[in-house]
C-alpha cells in the first residue's frame, strides 16, 4: 500500500490551522474536485476528492485530529478513513446542502434515572404515580444564556471561539479543551445573578408518570425530554423510570406467572375439599381432590399477569402444603393412633412416597453389600 499523503498537505493548510480555516479550505477543495465538475477527468478527480474527504474527516474532529497529530496515520483507525463507495452520501449534502453542519455550543442535557418502587398489585394493574425529581432547568432570568439580562456572552479570548487550544508537550502538539471557556468558545463577562452563569437552575419537578400494566423489576419507562435541561439552549435529556417491584406477602412472580403456597389441612388433603385461594383480583375457588400430596401444584389459568410487552395472561400456580396437626388433645391423639393402626394393618400401601423411598433405600444398600 502506498504511503498516505499528509492530511494537512491534502487540504493545503498549516498544521496549526483553525477548525474554521480547515472547513473553509475543505469546502473550496471539495467544490473544485467534485467529479461532476471535472467531466474531462472524473477518475482522477474522484481519487483526489476521496483524499480530501478523508483528510477532512480526521482534521475536523478534535479527537481524531489530536491522535493524528500525535501518531500520524497510525493513530487513526483505518476503518475511519476514506469510506469506500462513491458520492451522494451524507458528506455531500453537508457541503452543498446549504450551510453544512455548524458546530454548536448547545449541549443536550443529561438523562436522569429515577428508581420507582411499586407494589406487585400496582405493577400488575398499572398505576399513575406522582414523582418528585430534582432537575436542572433552563434559567428563566437569562433564558439559558448564563449572561446577565441585557448582556450576551462574548467570544472567548483564550481560544478565540474555537473551544480548543493547542498545547506543546515535548515534541508533540496536543489539542485540548479550552480551560477558560471549557470548550464553549464563549465567555460570560457579566454572569446572570440567578444561575451564576450556568444557564440552568436546580428545581424540584413533580411529574405524573403513567406506569403501564404488567411492568416488572428492571423495566424502564422513558419520559422523553423530562431529564436535565440542555446547556445553552440544547435539548433536554430524558428521564428513565426504573421499576423495582416490592416483595409480596403471598405471591412471587416469574414473568407472566404468579406463584403462591397454600396451606391445607391433613383432613382436606385426605378427603378432598373445595377451598378458597387468593388471586390479585380477589378470592377464587380451588378443588383439592382426595389423597392430595403435599407439594402438589395446581394451575389457575389466566390468574397471572398480562405482560407489559404483550402476549397472553399468565397463570397462578398454587402449591399446597399439607399441615401436620398440632396441639392435639388426648382424645385426638388416641384417634390418630387408632388411624395409624388401621393404616398399617390393612395390608395396603397408604404412603406412596415413603413406600418408593423405602424401596430406593433398600436397593441402595443391596448394591452396597452385594
Ligand atoms: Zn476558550
Ligand atoms: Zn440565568
Amino acid at each position: 500500500m502506498a504511503e498516505k499523503e499528509d492530511f494537512y498537505k491534502v487540504l493545503g493548510v498549516e498544521r496549526n490551522a483553525s477548525d474554521a480555516e480547515i472547513k473553509k479550505k475543505y469546502r473550496s477543495m471539495a467544490m473544485k474536485y467534485h467529479p461532476d465538475r471535472n467531466a474531462d477527468n472524473p477518475e482522477a478527480a474522484e481519487v483526489k476528492f476521496k483524499q480530501i474527504k478523508e483528510a477532512y474527516e480526521i482534521l475536523s474532529d478534535p479527537k481524531k485530529r489530536a491522535a493524528y497529530d500525535q501518531f500520524g496515520h497510525a493513530g487513526i483507525d483505518p476503518s475511519m478513513g476514506g469510506r469506500p463507495g462513491g458520492f451522494g452520501g451524507e458528506g455531500f449534502s453537508d457541503i452543498f446542502g446549504g450551510g453544512g453542519r455548524q458546530r454548536s455550543n448547545a449541549q443536550r442535557g443529561s438523562d436522569l434515572r429515577y428508581n420507582l418502587e411499586l407494589t406487585l398489585e400496582e405493577a400488575v394493574a398499572g398505576t399513575e404515580q406522582k414523582i418528585r425529581i430534582p432537575v436542572l432547568v433552563t434559567c428563566n432570568e437569562c433564558t439559558g444564556t448564563g449572561a446577565k439580562k441585557g448582556s450576551s456572552p462574548v467570544i472567548c479570548s483564550t481560544c478565540h471561539g474555537h473551544g480548543q487550544v493547542r498545547m506543546q508537550q515535548g515534541f508533540f502538539s496536543v489539542q485540548q479543551t479550552c480551560p477558560t471557556c471549557r470548550g464553549t468558545g464563549k465567555q460570560i463577562k457579566d454572569p446572570c445573578g440567578v444561575c451564576h452563569g450556568q444557564g440552568r437552575v436546580q428545581e424540584t419537578k413533580t411529574l405524573s408518570a403513567k406506569i403501564p400494566a404488567g411492568v416488572d423489576t428492571g423495566d424502564r419507562i422513558r419520559l422523553s425530554g423530562e431529564g436535565e435541561a440542555g446547556e445553552r439552549g440544547g435539548p433536554s435529556g430524558d428521564l428513565y423510570i426504573e421499576v423495582q417491584v416490592k416483595q409480596h406477602a403471598i405471591f412471587t412472580r416469574d414473568g407472566a406467572n404468579l406463584y403462591c403456597e397454600v396451606p391445607i389441612s391433613f383432613v382436606t388433603a385426605c378427603l378432598g375439599d373445595e377451598i378458597e385461594v387468593p388471586t390479585l383480583n380477589g378470592k377464587v375457588k380451588l378443588t383439592i381432590p382426595a389423597e392430595t400430596q403435599t407439594g402438589k401444584t395446581f394451575r389457575l389459568r389466566g390468574k397471572g399477569v398480562k405482560p407489559v410487552r404483550g402476549g397472553s395472561v399468565g397463570d397462578l400456580l398454587c402449591k399446597v402444603q399439607v399441615e401436620t396437626p398440632v396441639h392435639l388433645t388426648k382424645e385426638q391423639r388416641a384417634l390418630v393412633e387408632k388411624l395409624g393402626e388401621s393404616l398399617s394393618g390393612g395390608g395396603k400401601h397408604h404412603s406412596p412416597q415413603e413406600h418408593s423411598w423405602t424401596d430406593g433405600v433398600k436397593s441402595f444398600f443391596d448394591k452396597l453389600t452385594g
